[in-house]
């Protein structure tokens, strides 16, 4: 038996209580519990909340909860909801794709209405959304949370019917996901280059194209290739990880493993036929002596270099939707403004310029977040600032910058890492070496939270 079949078994051999059991053990409740008092309040306001992923169903639980009989509406288009954390799992063959995906009207709460369609203006003037069927919406409070678009034109040559086929892979969908796996145990057998980029946008769950590289890299280790395979990685920026000390233990992991990576290379082109992949980077030389400083010039220039590639991970560059970017919404300068990323208060979540629009997720303009677990901090900020501003109070609730990435080091470990706006770790449970790889956070990641994710956070209980 593969190991990844026993992995499988053992997976379905162990029940939710039996993990959540284990997981009590170890003393992981706080992640468990974070749940909102406050009282049932009255109010005719009309909410509208763009959106419903991770963050407009969570926000509308906990109106629902919040609210006696809210008038929310949710505009969401897509009839299926997808738990978006467990990709990594199924690209590394850890469970089905089929535990992944729910239908969105078994989690639209009873108290909202649901628009299926796209939002696809927003008057932040008369306090109005246009959708796509045609109807418009007027709002008292409008939450915007319609998550990230990709932006795959942005790499050249890469047209993105060819993702899952011929070496180019990503997990950042589903079906990707499921055609990484079939492609990772092929590569096993074949061995050969393997390249996994990180593009130069923010984009979610920042952790997740270095998971596929080690689950990758581990995979080839059971199946006694890892001598035929060179893998590595190319961050787009200057770092591997944004937090020193997680960043310091994967460099030390990457070191200790042979897995190679390189900082400032940007993918900003591929040739699916010929299997080359070109990234952007930058190379300083002296230049002329200039008499006047009475020194040499410092000449940045770029630099195009091409990489050949028997397997590449690419995650999408990311920006805000068009509705979003068309909008007054998104920040009026600097690179989030340019990627149209919305300006909220980092702290209330409130818009910065229209005190009646809160949002929260992957597409606000605030550093570090992009993650589920983000979200589920993010959410009962939103509502009790929403409850403040309706009780015409200014907004009580702060949102401290928490994000989470269990970053899956090989099967069966995870490094989780925790930290918030101070740019320091901020572990849930104190007293833990932050930066060690252990088996308990590896039975989170796989066993409960998922179920977490769909019977807690959705249902605004979690
Ligand atoms: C590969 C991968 C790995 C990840 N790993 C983790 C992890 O390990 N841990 C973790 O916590 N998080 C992880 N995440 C991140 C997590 O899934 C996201 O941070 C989370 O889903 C963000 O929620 P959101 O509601 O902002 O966006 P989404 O959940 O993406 O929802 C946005 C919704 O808005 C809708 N929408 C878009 N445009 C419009 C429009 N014009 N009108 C109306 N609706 C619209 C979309 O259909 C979508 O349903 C991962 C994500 C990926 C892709």
């Amino acid at each position: 038996m593969l190991d990844q079949e026993k992995m499988l078994h053992n997976f379905e051999n162990m029940s939710r209580r039996d993990a959540i059991k284990t997981l009590g053990l170890i003393g992981a409740s706080p992640y468990l519990i974070n749940s909102q008092a406050v009282a049932s309040q009255k109010t005719n306001a009309k909410i509208v909340i763009i959106g419903g992923g991770a963050a407009g169903i969570t926000v509308a639980a906990r109106l629902d909860r919040a609210l006696d009989n809210p008038d929310v509406t949710i505009i969401e288009p897509n009839p299926k909801h997808v738990y978006q954390a467990g990709h990594t799992l199924v690209g590394g063959g850890i469970i089905p794709p089929e535990k992944l995906v729910v239908d969105t009207k078994d989690y639209i709460p009873d108290s909202s209405k649901w628009e299926q369609t796209k939002a696809t203006n927003i008057d932040a003037e008369s306090q109005k959304v246009t959708l796509e069927n045609g109807k418009v919406l007027e709002y008292d409070i409008l939450i915007a949370c319609p998550g990230l678009h990709y932006d795959w034109d942005k790499i050249e040559g890469l047209d993105p019917k060819e993702i899952g086929s011929n070496g180019v892979h990503t997990i950042y969908t589903l079906d990707g996901s499921v055609k990484t796996w079939e492609d990772i145990q092929k590569f096993a057998k074949t061995g050969g280059k393997a390249l996994f980029s990180h593009p130069n946008t923010p984009i979610k769950c920042g952790g997740a194209p270095k998971k596929i590289m080690y689950l990758m890299d581990d995979y080839l280790r059971k199946q006694n290739s890892r001598d035929k395979a060179e893998l590595t990685y190319f961050a787009s920026g200057g770092k591997m990880f944004p937090i020193p000390i997680f960043e310091k233990a994967i460099i030390e992991q990457y070191n200790s493993r042979d897995m190679n990576y390189m900082l400032h290379h940007n993918l900003v082109k591929i040739d699916t036929a010929k299997k080359i992949a070109t990234f952007k980077t930058q190379v300083r030389r002296k230049g002329a002596w200039d008499e006047d400083l009475e020194e040499y010039m410092d000449i940045v220039e770029d630099k195009f270099v091409d990489k050949e590639y028997d397997f590449i991970h690419i995650p999408p560059p990311m920006s805000a939707p068009k509705v979003i970017q068309d909008s007054p919404l998104p920040w009026q300068k600097g690179d989030a403004g340019d990627l149209g990323l919305i300006e909220v208060d980092k702290f209330t979540l409130q818009h910065k310029r229209y005190n009646n629009i809160f949002s929260l997720g992957d597409v606000i303009g605030t550093p570090y977040g992009r993650t589920g677990g983000t979200v589920r901090k993010q959410a009962p900020v939103v509502v009790q600032n929403i409850l403040d501003v309706l009780n015409g109070k200014e907004p009580s609730a702060k949102f401290g910058g928490y994000t989470v990435c269990p970053i899956i080091t090989r099967y069966g470990k995870v490094m989780l890492a925790e930290f918030d706006y101070t740019g320091n770790p901020a572990p849930t449970i104190p007293g833990l070496a932050v930066d060690e790889e252990r088996w308990m956070w590896w039975v989170m990641k796989v066993y409960i939270l998922e179920p977490m994710y769909f019977y807690g956070m959705l249902k605004g209980i979690a």
